[in-house]
């Protein structure tokens, strides 16, 4: 089987520096109980790693987190977190570290320079994610544009608009959005966020110019970075699959597959990958 892997594959910078910043919290409070507020990134074996040096991980709502906990260290996700919970924990006491990856804390405070010029931020996101749930805490003046439609249905008395957006989006789908705001609102001031790692695996995939039976997309169905480019690779190869293991790739039938594209999300290990890229080339 002919395999090819878009590169680059394996963690971005962001998940590097998320990882360097818990073991750091692990290294420099020996004894004290580590927690990790919300997935650190969404990976299910970066977890696993992350529990096996005793750090608790706690999902879900994270100011709910913080109340829970009295005591220790708090590493707060890579997605990016709000003042008030973070201003919350280290008001408790606890040790606090924000891993938040620094394309993430530059948007964030992007907006917050704008916000402080008055004006008001159309912040184009997921809903629901830890970064969109970060951004739209900083004021009620960020709209959030989760769709195209979305665009018609604002109502903004202010001739200071900015348009920001989440870091791991879709650069096509940003470019669309970006030409309805334009024409609602002809004098808003543009910012692209999209991060380096999601613009380079995105380019590297768009500018692929060969056929393949199949496109395997590895990475997380909860990682936006990776759901982005199973997205764009779906669009551009009907055949198209997204896996987390090479485990997965049992349950499809590859006996008249030959030629094969591979290409990761940002939070996953580049070991992960060259499994998935010896399997394939052993059948
Ligand atoms: S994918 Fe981009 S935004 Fe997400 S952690 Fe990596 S560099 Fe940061």
């Amino acid at each position: 089987m002919n395999v090819k892997v878009l590169k680059p594959y394996g963690f971005c910078a962001g998940v590097e520096y998320v990882i360097k910043t818990l073991d750091k919290a692990v290294n420099d409070n020996n004894g004290k109980q580590v927690y990790c507020i919300g997935d650190l990134v969404h990976n299910d074996e970066v977890i696993n790693f992350v529990k096996s040096k005793g750090v608790k991980v706690i999902s879900g709502n994270k100011e709910e987190a913080i109340d829970s906990i009295d005591f220790g260290v708090v590493v707060f996700s890579a997605h990016g977190t709000s003042d008030k919970i973070i201003q919350k924990a280290i008001d408790k006491g606890l040790v606090v570290y924000d891993a938040a990856c620094p394309f993430v804390k530059k948007e964030l405070l992007d907006i917050k320079k704008y916000i402080e010029k008055d004006y008001d931020v159309l912040f184009i996101g997921v809903p629901g994610h830890d970064e969109a749930n970060a951004v739209l805490s900083i004021s009620s003046k960020i709209h959030l544009i989760a769709r195209l439609s979305d665009v018609e249905q604002i109502n903004i008395n202010n001739k200071k608009i900015v348009v920001i957006n989440q870091t791991t989006l879709s650069t096509d789908e940003l470019h669309y959005i970006h030409f309805a705001i334009k024409k609602r609102f002809p004098y808003a001031v543009f910012e692209d966020e999209i991060c380096n790692s999601s613009r380079i695996r995105q380019k590297m995939l768009l500018s692929e110019a060969n056929d393949y039976d199949l496109v395997i997309v590895v990475g997380d169905k909860h990682s936006n970075n990776t759901q982005t480019l199973f997205k764009m690779a779906k669009e551009k190869y009907c055949n198209a699959i997204n896996i987390s293991s090479k485990e997965q790739l049992h349950t499809f039938d590859l006996h008249k597959t030959q030629n094969v594209l591979i290409l990761s999300g940002a939070s996953v290990m580049k070991e992960k990958v060259e499994e998935i890229i010896k399997f394939l080339k052993n059948l």
